[in-house]
């Protein structure tokens, strides 16, 4: 079954307001197996709504619309239901009591305006509003050659639209689906330290269209997620489909792959610390602090992350005002990123030190002035550095050093390496 969502507003499309509606909605619909194929927003225009209503109901089989069930002349969905389908507004008196009386219990009088509130196309069946004056309706469209298009129009008012869908609309559509019901999971999957292309060409065919179940690929400030969509009559079809295409993906990257569902890398590596119990300190002159507050909001009481100190990288690349510096101001003269890690663990007394700057490159290349950035991650034994380009877009730049510094921990901090490294008193 596909579905389309309408989201009708004058305030959407100006882009006063964003339409939440819709992603709500249309998780809503995913959960329940119905796939919306189209989100529509409209502003508050006779012939636009009529004209998206009437393509709308021929090309899907379920019409979601939000908005425009108010009282006022600005209001157009029911009219516009009514003329797109000829399916004249009757008034219900029933309702229009009940509206009435509404108002009565908020003690006031209805505004004969309100009473349009009371109108639905003919045939439609009433949605109630528990919360608000404007119910909703669900009318079925009769098509040529098809199924009828169930048109379902729900106030704009999110609170008032998602307890309508909750309380009826949902368990409505539930039991239209029965036995031919199919349930859609997702399965998602983190990656750092590739990119999207990278990942993708290392997966066998997986991100093919039309593949069954789906896998999709997202990159978002440099973590990389794959999502395993499927369907099925219940969670443990779905699940069991999922399952192998998950363990195809880990078997491809590797390592790559650090976390699922929603998973953080600061969340794997505060775990990771846990379970050896082991602790850390960050020296941060690159992240502006995100790495410090990532790992703070992951270990909040700081168990394994005890502490760090930021600095400003002084340069202009990211366009943002310098970071101010809570322990110290100045980036240091000489000593590299080990010496920097090695000396923020004996500071803060931890296990581990790990530290972030970055280099200015005095090599002549091709396109001058390079900057690097360099981390270091030693416990006293281990003793890794790792440097890369300081390069990309402002919004990725410093959220992709925080997460390559946490990255390196992830590697190298490995329960199986933990086994093998003795433990050391500072
Ligand atoms: P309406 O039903 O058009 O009178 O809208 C009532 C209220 O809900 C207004 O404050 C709208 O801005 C808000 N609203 C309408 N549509 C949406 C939407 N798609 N997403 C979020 N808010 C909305
Ligand atoms: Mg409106």
């Amino acid at each position: 079954m596909l579905a389309e969502i309408v989201a009708i507003g004058d305030e959407l499309v100006t882009g006063e307001r964003l339409d939440t509606n819709s992603q709500w909605l249309a998780r809503r619909m995913g959960e329940l197996g119905v796939r919306a194929l189209f989100h529509t927003t409209v502003g508050d225009d006779m012939e636009a709504n009529q004209a998206v209503l009437v393509a709308a109901s021929q090309r899907t089989d379920v019409v979601v619309i939000t908005g425009g069930l108010g009282p006022t002349a600005d209001d157009l969905t029911r009219e516009a239901v009514a003329l797109a389908f000829a399916a004249p507004l009757e008034r219900d008196e029933q309702v229009l009591a009940s509206i009435r009386e509404l108002f009565r219990r908020r003690g006031r009088e209805m505004p004969e305006r309100n009473a349009v509130q009371a109108d639905f196309p003919k045939s439609a069946r009433v949605v109630p509003n528990p919360h608000g004056s404007a119910p909703g309706f669900w009318l079925e469209v009769p098509r040529p050659r098809l199924a009828a298009c169930h048109v379902i129009a729900l106030p704009g008012v999110p609170a008032e639209m998602k307890q309508m869908w909750e309380e009826s609309v949902g368990p409505q559509l539930a039991a239209l689906l029965g036995e031919s019901r199919q349930l859609i999971r997702h399965k998602t999957l983190h990656c750092f330290g590739a990119g999207e292309s990278d990942v993708e060409s290392m997966l066998p065919d997986l991100i093919r269209r039309g593949r069954d179940p789906v896998v999709g690929i997202t990159a978002s400030r440099a973590t990389i997620t794959l999502r395993v969509t499927a369907r099925g009559r219940d969670d443990s079809e779905c699940e069991a489909r999922i399952a192998p295409v998950v363990q195809t993906i880990r078997a491809c990257l590797g390592s790559l792959v650090f976390g699922e569902d929603g998973e953080r890398l600061e969340q794997v590596v505060v775990r990771q610390l846990m379970e050896q119990g082991r602790t850390l300190a960050v020296y941060d002159a690159v992240s502006s602090g995100r790495i410090l507050q990532w790992l703070r909001d992951a270990d909040p009481t700081g168990v394994v992350f005890v502490g760090g100190t930021l600095l400003s990288h002084a340069h202009g690349a990211t366009g943002e005002p310098g970071a101010s510096a809570t322990e110290a101001s100045e980036e240091p003269e000489a000593g590299d990123a080990l010496r920097l890690a090695s000396e923020c663990r004996s500071r803060f007394g931890t296990d581990w030190g790990l530290a972030l700057r970055v280099r200015h490159s005095t090599s002549p290349s091709a396109d001058g002035a390079e900057e690097w950035i360099e981390l270091a991650l030693t416990d006293g034994i281990t003793q890794v550095i790792e440097s890369q380009r300081f390069a990309a877009h402002p919004d990725v730049l410093l959220p992709r050093a925080a997460k390559q510094g946490l990255d390196l921990i992830r590697r190298i901090v490995r329960p199986s390496i933990a086994d093998a490294t003795p433990s050391r008193v500072v």
